[in-house]
């Protein structure tokens, strides 16, 4: 199917973008990367009358590194990110997670912003939010605000952004580059959404975990941090014991849906397997580094 007809416009800045925000509203949709937005408007399950393409906003893309954070613009394309070594240095997660996006051509298309607003549970992006506790930057008619992951996110498809407000950064912490990192999932195929997802971020010292973070994806309706396992780990150790019991407790606590692709009794079965291995993952990582 063809989208049904819209007016086009390009603006060059986000002032520009934000003035056509407001004088259209509802009516209006922005585009980034289409690869969300484009099959949303072909199927018509949305009608906007209006198209803010955004793509010539170039102050929106960049990477940067600032003391204790890396600043991502909205629009810096996920290859940009995948390639980037201030990524791969102080978010290594966000790495690891941008090679599990799609394929080739929707990394190279797909944008940081575009993944966070479209907001769908099994993204991986989302998920790397909560894991990290990154910061959202959001400007509208009435200022600007900074939005924690853990409100972003509201439901499925859904965040806090209201239809005048445009996303235009987003802050990673860097303090945890020092921590073993994993991000696990399972897809029916290469390049698939995941089934489920976990990410996990784990400080070691002293023969303990000292500090420990994990999320999901494609766990219910928004990713979710699973803070009873982390006391667990925190609390019983290093053991293989203790992993094995916090991944089974992860799959008690998780609420899955079943739909056309998988079962929730599935789904609580992949919770328990992926978060083993992703606890072994990232417990691993700082081992491999001293090799
Ligand atoms: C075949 C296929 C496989 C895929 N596999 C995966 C996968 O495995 N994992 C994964 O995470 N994603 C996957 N995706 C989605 C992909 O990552 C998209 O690129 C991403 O979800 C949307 O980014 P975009 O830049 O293309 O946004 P768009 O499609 O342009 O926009 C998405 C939504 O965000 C809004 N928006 C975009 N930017 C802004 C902004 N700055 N401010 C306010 N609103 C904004 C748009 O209005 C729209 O509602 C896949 C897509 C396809 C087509």
């Amino acid at each position: 199917m063809k989208p049904a007809p819209f007016a086009y416009h390009d603006p060059r800045t986000v002032d520009e973008a934000l003035s056509l925000l407001q004088r259209y509203g509802d009516e209006a949709k922005v585009l980034a990367g289409g690869q969300s937005l484009m099959p949303v408007l072909n199927f018509r399950l949305s009608v906007p009358s209006v198209l803010i393409d955004i793509n010539r906003v170039s102050e929106l893309a960049y990477i940067r590194h600032q003391p204790g954070q890396l600043h991502i613009g909205a629009l810096t394309r996920q290859r940009q990110i995948e390639f980037s070594e201030l990524v791969s240095l102080h978010v290594p997660l966000l790495h690891r997670a941008t090679q599990l996006i799609g394929h080739l051509p929707i990394r190279t298309q797909g944008t940081i912003g575009g993944s966070m607003v479209h907001a769908d549970p099994a993204a991986e992006y989302p998920t790397v939010t909560v894991a990290l506790g990154a910061e959202f930057v959001v400007r509208g008619p009435r200022g600007s605000r900074v939005v924690a992951a853990e409100d972003f996110f509201v439901d499925y498809l859904t965040t806090v952004l209201m239809p005048d407000e445009l996303l235009l950064e987003v802050r990673f912490p860097t303090v945890y580059s020092s921590y073993g990192q994993a991000f696990v999932e399972f897809a029916r195929r290469h390049g698939d959404f995941a089934l489920v997802g976990i990410a996990a971020l784990l400080e070691m010292q002293d023969n303990q975990y000292r500090s420990a973070r994990l999320a999901t994806a494609g766990l219910g309706p928004q990713p979710v941090r699973l803070r009873e396992v982390e006391q667990m780990l925190i609390q019983d150790g290093l053991s293989e014991v203790s992993r094995r019991a916090a991944a089974a407790r992860a799959a008690e606590l998780v609420e899955p849906d079943s739909d056309l692709h998988a079962s929730a009794e599935f789904r609580r079965h992949l919770t328990r397997v992926l978060s083993h291995r992703a606890i072994q993952q990232a417990a691993a990582r700082p081992e491999e580094i001293a090799l």
